[in-house]
């Protein structure tokens, strides 16, 4: 049977680039999105094009009615081979002392309850431990947990924290039950993502700033995705990895 691979946030930017990628590399994915059904079909569109296979589970993944929904989907589809966590939301730009309680619940709720959630899910079917086969998660990190965000979003960059500290806990505690943890910590990637900054230019008013002189593409971020979810990667866990051009 082909593994499945299940990509939260999979309609747009990093998780569609990551979902293409996958499914022409052997996998049948699953996709999941919140809203944009449009873009979601446009994907598996895409997918099915080149042969492959593709499923749609819209569910919000911020709720666990959400979570036992997208999980009930792919109960019926497969058996879970590896997760990806990249549904995510930033806030627009603000000084810190504007923060709202709002936008806290809403980055910490979708960023960090969601990847919690849907990770321990998908280690429930994939552990060892409970007759599973093993596999792969890897969480969509960013460079903000490290730079904080200052001026933009400290509470987003607040939020990539814990997903790193979740990747490390985590990786530690399901290695042995043949479940490998990692991250990608992406900078800049050209993704719709600015939009809801407030500032859709964002990506290229900052471009200069980087190293490589460029923001990088939501495809250079899928291939370090790919690679660890694959046996190429096979001793790599625990892992915080950056793709973001230097900087
Ligand atoms: P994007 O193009 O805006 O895509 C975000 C995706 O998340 C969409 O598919 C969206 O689905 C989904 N989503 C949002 N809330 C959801 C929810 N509650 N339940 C299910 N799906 C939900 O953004 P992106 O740039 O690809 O970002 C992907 C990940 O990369 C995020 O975790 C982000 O923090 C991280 N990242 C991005 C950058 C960057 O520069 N772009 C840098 C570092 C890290 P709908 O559209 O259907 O709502």
């Amino acid at each position: 049977m082909r593994p499945l691979v299940l990509i939260t946030g999979g309609s747009s930017g990093i998780g569609a680039a990551a979902a293409e990628l996958i499914a022409e590399n052997d996998a049948d994915v699953v996709i999941n999105y919140r809203t944009n059904e449009q873009a979601a079909l446009a994907v598996k569109e895409k997918i099915t094009s080149k042969g492959g296979t593709a499923y749609l589970v819209k569910a919000d993944i911020s709720t666990e009615e959400g979570v036992s929904h997208l999980f009930a989907e792919v109960d019926k589809i497969g058996t879970l081979g590896a997760l990806i966590n990249s549904a995510g939301v930033i806030s627009t730009i603000h000084d810190f002392e504007s923060t709202t309680l709002e936008q806290l619940n809403t980055v910490f709720t979708i960023n960090v309850f969601g990847s919690f959630l849907c990770s321990r899910e998908a280690v429930k079917r994939m552990s060892h431990r409970h007759g599973g086969n093993g596999g792969c998660i890897v969480n969509v990190s960013s460079m903000a947990a490290s730079l904080g965000s200052p001026n933009e979003f400290v509470e987003y960059a607040a939020s990539k924290g814990a997903i790193d500290t979740l990747t490390v806990g985590l990786a530690k505690e399901v290695a042995r039950y043949g479940i490998r943890v990692n991250a990608v910590r992406p900078g800049l990637i050209n993704t719709d993502m600015h939009i809801h900054t407030g500032d859709a230019q964002r990506a290229d008013r900052l471009a200069k700033f980087i190293p490589l002189e460029r923001a990088g593409t939501a495809e250079e971020v899928a291939e370090l995705i790919m690679w660890l979810i694959s046996e190429k990667s096979s001793y790599v866990c625990g892992a915080l990895y950056d793709v973001s051009g230097g900087r």
